[in-house]
């Protein structure tokens, strides 16, 4: 079973913030190796979640200092 392109994307968002289950990720892994558009989307969702991790981060490390 191959997944849709908006499953797969939806996956995604749960995947960066570590809510998908193990198979459900390999699931998302594959369509990202197969699909010519979703990767690119994942790389910039990825990006975006980087920053605003790196943002958290600062914001909690500022204010314990
Ligand atoms: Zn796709």
């Amino acid at each position: 079973m191959t997944l849709s392109c908006e499953r797969a994307r939806d996956l995604a968002t749960d995947l960066l913030d570590g809510e998908v289950p193990m198979d459900l990720r390999r699931q998302v892994e594959e369509h990202l190796a197969t699909c010519p558009t979703c990767p690119e989307l994942y790389r910039a969702m990825l990006a975006v979640h980087r920053e605003l991790t790196r943002l958290r981060t600062s914001e909690a490390s500022a204010a314990s200092e």
